[in-house]
């Protein structure tokens, strides 16, 4: 028996991925493919990666003076920056954690280079946020997370609204 395809999620997904890009083109963020591009989903997480990772470097931008997380070094701009996490970006738990994320340099972001510098990474989030604050992010890394196509979407439009409220 053939199993028909119930589109009518899929297209409404597809209308989301359009709107979703028009607000990132408002901002002037450039969307980059962290994510597979082939299903809406990997399309979604693309879409709210770009709005976390810029929410991210443009706090850090300004909270840290352009400065990496890790290393010091200072960045010219926001552009220069990446969104380094802590926890990996593959525990959906912490993926859009504020605290679990932070502006690095391409160098001490690169998985062959500094790898994230995890040690520095802990250190300094411990020293910021209080004792124990990088065991707590790991507690929390390990947590479920339903990782769909409409939590994604919920994230982005967060993000979205909490960027458009810095700009008023
Ligand atoms: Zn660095």
């Amino acid at each position: 028996m053939m199993i028909k395809k119930d589109t009518t999620q899929t297209l409404r997904q597809k209308d989301h991925v359009k709107e979703m890009r028009k607000k990132l083109r408002e901002l002037g963020i450039t969307e980059s493919s962290m994510y597979s591009k082939k299903e809406n989903l990997g399309k979604m997480k693309n879409i709210a990666w770009a709005f976390f990772s810029f929410f991210i470097r443009q706090r850090d931008f300004k909270k840290y003076g352009g400065k990496c997380y890790t290393c010091q070094k200072v960045a010219e701009s926001v552009q220069d920056l990446q969104a380094g996490h802590y926890q990996s970006r593959g525990k959906a738990a912490t993926l859009y954690n504020e605290i679990n994320n932070h502006a690095q340099c391409r160098a001490c972001n690169h998985p062959a280079i500094g790898n994230g510098k995890p040690r520095t990474y802990s250190y300094n989030l411990n020293q910021e946020y209080g004792e124990g604050t990088s065991d707590e992010l790991y507690r929390l890394s390990e947590q479920y997370q339903k990782n769909d196509f409409w939590w994604h979407l919920e994230t982005a439009n967060k993000y979205y609204e909490k960027l458009k409220a810095k700009e008023n």
